[in-house]
């Protein structure tokens, strides 16, 4: 079994033995807070490439897609504020890293924005490209980011909106994954990122389960990485972000949710999901940042 000595975000070496839950293995970072996970199977896929993901994931998220863009288009609506707020104006040049079947394209061609998709699944890729829509098929954290640039983007010097719902959780390697984006980014642009929520509810319950394989978040074989508001934060400044906050809300918030929540049937999630937001331990974990300015390199925050 492959067991890393280093801390996957700040690399700082681990000082204690990891947690052990069945085959999982959780380190707990000393310096940065980071819990993370490891298995054989997940060390497996980690030859093949830096991210996690699931087919499965994939298929559904195609035979849902209908009734998915109208719950995503109204999230976003909500949240255009924010950016707005942040820009000064809204945001007419959008990178997506990861961006399912590319429900956000749409939503964002309404409001006068140019959108690019930036998938790592080939097959993916294939079926959004076969449909018209402007995706690269790429690592984004093995690539120039430079190489996505339209020649209008190029001549800004960046996108002026990152966007990644639901993907950071799955990057296994997050400091160059963020270098990547500081980079795709013109000065004064803002990255959005969501992610399963490590000091959430349902991560408080999976805790608690010593014999159910998880640990919070960390969930083999795809989430091998957790993230709580404090080391979302810290990952965000040492790339050189200023400006971050991090924020929870319940999965079916109606402006920081998730599409999939909204449009869930089960009322005993939904019930579940209100009750997590009312005590502050939603299950989403959102933050916002901008790329500083002057384009330097030091956190302002
Ligand atoms: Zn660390």
């Amino acid at each position: 079994m492959i067991s890393p000595s280093v801390c996957l975000l700040c690399h700082a070496p681990s000082t204690t033995a990891p947690l052990q839950r069945g085959i999982l293995l959780v380190h707990s970072c000393p310096n940065c807070g980071l819990n993370y996970g490891e298995t054989d199977e997940a060390s497996a896929t980690l030859e093949a490439g830096s991210v996690d993901t699931s087919p499965h994931h994939f298929s559904t998220l195609l035979t849902q897609s209908e009734a998915l863009a109208p719950a995503l288009a109204g999230l976003v609506e909500g949240r255009m504020a924010a950016f707005v707020e942040r820009l000064g104006e809204k945001p007419r040049h959008w990178l997506e890293i990861g961006p399912g079947s590319g429900l956000l394209s749409a939503i964002v061609a309404r409001h006068g924005g140019s959108w690019r998709g930036c998938e790592i699944d080939a097959d993916m890729a294939a079926e959004m490209m076969a449909r018209g829509l402007d995706v690269v098929q790429a690592d984004f954290s093995a690539i120039d980011p430079a190489t996505l640039f339209t020649p209008e983007v190029a001549a800004q010097g960046g996108f002026d909106m990152l966007f990644l719902s639901q993907v950071f959780e799955h990057v296994r390697n997050p400091d160059r994954f963020l270098d990547n984006a500081y980079a795709a980014l013109r000065p004064g642009g803002v990255i959005y990122i969501d992610v399963p929520n490590d000091g959430g509810l349902t991560a408080i319950i999976r805790r608690l389960n010593k014999w159910g394989g998880t640990y919070g978040e960390v969930v083999p074989p795809y989430h091998m990485i957790a993230y709580g508001a404090k080391t979302l934060g810290y990952a965000l400044e040492q790339a050189g972000f200023e400006k971050v906050s991090v924020s929870t809300a319940a999965y079916n918030d109606a402006v920081y949710g998730l599409a999939h929540a909204r449009i869930h049937r089960s009322s005993k999630f939904q019930t579940l999901w209100t009750l997590s937001g009312i005590v502050g331990l939603g299950g989403n974990l959102v933050a916002m940042a901008q790329r500083p300015l002057g384009g330097g390199d030091a956190a302002a925050c």
